[in-house]
């Protein structure tokens, strides 16, 4: 189970303004996954989780923003995290921008993670799942040009922190995974601790 961290945040007005969510799926704590590409350190003690990107199929506001996204969380979760930018042909988290957007995945919704195992879509699965092996980050066309680049970089990091088998915190909670905030960029310290949760040893 994650660990909640209380965090009495009033709400702010920002809560209200027009930005979309910036996810559409469910990743279920009572059926907590493990990004299968995640090996053990010696030294620094814990697993190092690895994600193999690959942005060619995104339109350029968000693909401009996927190095910077990477780099948030490789320099923010003390060492549990090592994404790099890889080739399609071989890449573990494929992004791309989708040309429509399935009404089932919610209009408001900027972008959705889709997550398998061995081929098999399990996003939203309510089956015990032990692994993620390959995950599809795309984004919605409706926001290739309209979001600042702090936003693209935002949802970035967040739609990885997915991968990675992060799920929503509750509302008000200082973490790139609370659904819909606009507040952090960077992986803060509720989200190091759930890192260390799945990805100790
Ligand atoms: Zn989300």
């Amino acid at each position: 189970m994650k660990r909640w961290i209380s965090v009495f945040i009033f709400v702010s007005l920002i809560a209200f303004i027009a930005i979309p969510s910036a996810n559409a799926h469910n990743i279920r704590p009572s059926n907590a996954f493990r990004w299968e590409y995640a090996a053990y350190n010696a030294t620094y003690g814990h697993k190092v989780i690895r994600l193999q990107a690959n942005g060619d199929n995104l339109v350029a506001n968000w693909n401009n923003q996927l190095t910077a996204a990477r780099a948030n969380w490789n320099m923010n979760s003390d060492n549990y995290v090592n994404a790099v930018n890889w080739d399609f042909s071989s890449s573990t988290v494929d992004l791309a921008t989708r040309t429509t957007w399935p009404v089932e995945w919610g209009t408001n919704n900027v972008a959705i993670t889709l997550l398998f195992n061995n081929g098999t879509d399990i996003t939203g699965s309510s089956a015990a799942m032990n692994t993620v092996d390959y995950a599809q980050i795309w984004t919605n066309p409706a926001y290739n040009t309209n979001l600042t680049n702090y936003m693209y970089r935002l949802i970035l990091v967040h739609e990885m922190g997915h991968v990675m088998g992060l799920g929503h915190p509750p509302e008000g909670t200082v973490s790139v995974m609370t659904q819909s905030q606009t507040s952090w960029e960077f992986p803060q310290a509720h989200d190091r601790t759930d890192l260390t949760w799945y990805y100790s040893n």
